[in-house]
């Protein structure tokens, strides 16, 4: 994920973009290849895909083009670094209390357990459904309150709401800031308040190594999905739009290898009020329509569900078991 524009090159003394850097690599005029947050702060940044000859017309289908990531999860930003200084301006809030996940203070609660994922749930009244996390943690009086059922009165039968605000978004937003090593002092634990880390459930479909070239996911799995994607028109109506992951991801324990897709319909999406995702994906099928060869055409996508195998060799994004319509489990962030 690249959320650094742009890094400062120690080498140049001046701030690049990460095709700048790719290009003066290749110019001989960045040799080492150290970046850092800005010029005030020595966060460490790598440039992936540094070395590839991007005019090479096989290495812009073969690779990503390169972008900034940490190089080191440990370091940390200066006390006066102007990045972070702007970032946590922006989001420097208490995340309000959700279904995906609980905050206190530094502490994160996410709606997760080992064996089944992610628990996401529905705004749709439910007599006796999944939510619940396990409150034996030290979690606040007032929060367990909060969080808990609220009981109405329908006819003689009592029906439980669940409090349903989704964080998605937030949880999104959260992982967003610890990637770029704004959040790092906060802790997680999962719904049996075991401590959990990101990487059990934020999955990144780019990460292929060469023993493993796919990213091996369980079937069925409510996670968090995210990696590099793009958007294409249907070819039967324009106004409909297939959302790819880039790469092939393969099913545990099954001979199935495929990118993990979902069709986007306008009626759907307007019905969710997503209308502003849904041409912002327009815009992106337009430009990749254009040109697929140029960075704008792709972006991050998050995807929160799992995925389901179709007519024997598709993957398709599976909402059912989430309870929530696909529109609600979508977020995007620009190269
Ligand atoms: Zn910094």
């Amino acid at each position: 994920m690249s959320v650094y524009e742009e890094a400062y090159s120690t080498e140049l003394k001046k701030y690049v973009s990460a095709l700048e850097a790719n290009y003066e690599y290749s110019k001989g005029n960045i040799k080492l290849g150290k970046f850092q947050c800005c010029d005030n702060c020595k966060f460490p940044l790598i440039c992936a895909n540094l070395k590839i000859d991007f005019t090479e017309r096989l290495n812009t289908t073969k690779h990503r083009r390169p972008y900034f990531t940490p190089a080191d999860r440990n370091a940390r930003h200066s006390k006066n670094c102007n990045i972070k200084k702007r970032i946590v301006l922006r989001y420097d809030k208490k995340y309000e209390q959700s279904d995906t996940f609980l905050e206190e203070g530094k502490e994160f609660r996410v709606n997760y357990d080992p064996t089944n994922g992610l628990v996401i749930n529905s705004s749709r009244p439910s007599t006796n459904s999944a939510i619940s996390f396990q409150n034996n943690g030290n979690m606040k009086n007032s929060m367990k309150k909060k969080y808990n059922f609220q009981s109405k009165q329908v006819g003689t039968t009592k029906k439980h709401i669940i409090q349903s605000r989704n964080g998605f978004k937030d949880m999104v937003e959260i992982f967003t800031l610890y990637k770029m090593g704004i959040l790092t002092d906060i802790s997680l634990y999962d719904r049996n308040n075991n401590p959990l880390n990101f990487n059990s459930f934020f999955i990144n479909t780019n990460r292929a190594s060469k023993v493993s070239p796919f990213k091996i996911v369980d079937e069925g799995k409510n996670l968090f999905y995210y990696g590099q994607a793009y958007a294409h028109f249907s070819k039967k109506d324009k106004k409909i739009i297939i959302l790819k992951f880039s790469n092939k991801v393969k099913i545990n324990g099954k001979n199935i290898i495929a990118q993990p897709y979902t069709i986007i319909f306008p009626k759907l999406m307007q019905k969710s009020r997503r209308k502003g995702l849904y041409n912002e994906l327009k815009k992106y099928a337009e430009r990749f329509e254009k040109n697929k060869k140029v960075r704008d055409s792709y972006f991050t996508l998050f995807f929160r569900g799992s995925f389901e195998i179709y007519q024997g060799k598709y993957l398709r994004f599976n909402y059912s078991n989430s309870q929530l319509p696909i529109e609600k489990n979508i977020e995007i962030i620009p190269n």
